[in-house]
């Protein structure tokens, strides 16, 4: 079989569910699981984020997954209905939507059943939202509506992991929410560790719960977070390089001494990033080293020259324990969330307890 695996940690989900909880004092949890728990499994990801107070998701599909695994916890649903149907779907699944946007507000009075809602402003995304001029109209309205039973204020924050921080945002939204007396939803995985005055009702964790930091220059093992997704394989080959000697695809990495590399069963189909350049960090027998040239579709190449021990069937890990998937993301110009998001099906899961 092909050595390559993901490994998916119950126990470090929970236990960074735990890191979460502290954080957030007495707010009930919203533990987001889009995007198939951010490459990890839905089901998976809800065993081990048991103990959380609800979920969120995107898509109705994903919801209705969910209370077909008889998951009676509030479902948030984070775009809200896509069409009037899904509107509908809502009511019956018992799913409270996020309303960002007008249409949406006219689906919703043709409601028949009374749905929990969380009502979303734009304090300064621009992404979705209410604008905050229409705060109070907005809300008056959809509280007229017969079809409501709850409300829940909501924002999100577009710098809450960089140093640009919150404050911009929460001071336009956060007196006008409080005078509302509504519950309030603002905080992701980044304002949830760095900012306690955004817990208020309910956070919307992320990231954090897979183990991995927000923050660039914070790692997830400072804030106490352990990776629940580790990307393992072997090494399946060996080569050495001649001085002058290259590399792979288009023979981007030449040798300027004789290099010994390593040939390890992974590549940009299995949601490893083709773009990370040779440099990028790798673990093999436990050992930090570098990739070497282009990564192909199935495998990709790692210096071996400052670890002789290792050979055919010498373990690799690509991310996850021991190598930090924020630094794989960042040498690969990109973010932790996407490299995790983009785990391929094809790659074999094992989870542990
Ligand atoms: C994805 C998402 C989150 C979670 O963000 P993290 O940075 O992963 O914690 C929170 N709120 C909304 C609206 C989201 O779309």
């Amino acid at each position: 079989m092909r050595p390559l695996l993901a490994r998916i940690a119950l126990d470090a989900l929970a236990h960074n569910l735990e890191v979460a909880r502290r954080h957030a004092g007495s707010a009930s949890i919203l533990s987001v699981i889009k995007a198939g728990a951010y490459g990890h499994g839905l089901a998976r990801a809800v065993r081990g984020l048991a103990t959380s107070d609800g979920y969120a998701v995107l898509n109705i599909e994903e919801a209705v997954s969910l209370r077909q695994m008889s998951i009676e916890k509030p479902i948030l649903l984070l775009e809200g209905p896509f069409d009037a149907e899904e509107m509908h779907a809502c009511a019956e699944f018992n799913l409270m939507p996020v309303l960002h946007s007008p249409h949406q507000l006219e689906w919703l009075a043709q409601a028949t059943e009374p749905l929990d809602v969380f009502l979303k402003f734009n304090s300064g995304m621009n992404r979705l939202g209410f604008p905050m001029a229409e705060f109070d109209a907005v809300i008056a309205h959809v509280k007229a509506l017969p079809s409501v039973s709850r409300i829940t204020l909501m924002t999100h924050f577009a710098t809450a992991d960089e140093d640009f921080g919150i404050d911009w945002q929460w001071q336009r939204f956060i007196a006008r929410a409080e005078a509302a007396k509504l519950p309030i939803s603002a905080a992701n995985s980044a304002a949830l560790l760095r900012y306690p005055e955004t817990r208020r009702d309910w956070v919307r964790a992320g990231i954090m719960l897979y183990g991995a930091s927000p923050f660039a220059g914070v790692s997830a093992e400072q804030l106490g977070l352990k990776p629940a997704m580790t990307l393992q394989s072997r090494i399946i080959a060996l080569q050495t390089l001649k001085p002058g000697e290259a590399l792979g695809y288009g023979l981007t990495y030449m040798a300027d001494a004789a290099t010994r590399v390593g040939i390890a069963a992974c590549g940009y189909a299995d949601g490893y990033p083709r773009h990370a350049p040779t440099g990028t960090p790798i673990l093999v027998n436990g050992k930090r080293t570098r990739t070497l040239g282009r990564v192909s579709m199935d495998m990709l190449a790692v210096d071996l020259s400052h670890i002789p021990e290792a050979g055919i069937g010498s373990p690799v890990v690509l991310w996850g324990e021991g190598m930090p998937v924020e630094e794989v993301a960042r040498a690969a110009g990109t973010i932790s969330y996407e490299l995790l998001c983009a785990l391929a099906p094809r790659v074999a899961v094992r989870e542990s307890a």
